[in-house]
């Protein structure tokens, strides 16, 4: 029984680098080394990936505005 712990401690963090495959390192997970790091954030940037960051207006925001303009009490 006494294996169990042996393999707990090596299996408890089955991560590995996703670009060279060692295992990654506390600091820089998922990946071994802040250099792997680095080359994914470099695919990042160059747009491998895509965010979805687009700004919408809320729709509440223009009623604001409409109610302002009718509080101005000008007569045609
Ligand atoms: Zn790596």
């Amino acid at each position: 029984m006494s294996d169990d712990r042996l393999i707990s401690l090596t299996a408890r963090r089955g991560e590995r680098c996703p670009l060279c495959q060692k295992p990654s390192a506390e600091r820089y997970r998922p990946f071994c080394s802040k250099r792997c790091a680095e080359i994914d954030l470099g695919r990042w940037l160059k747009g491998g990936y895509r965010i979805p960051t687009e700004e919408t207006p809320a729709p509440g925001e223009q009623v604001e505005t409409d109610a302002e303009e009718t509080e101005g009490e000008m007569p045609r």
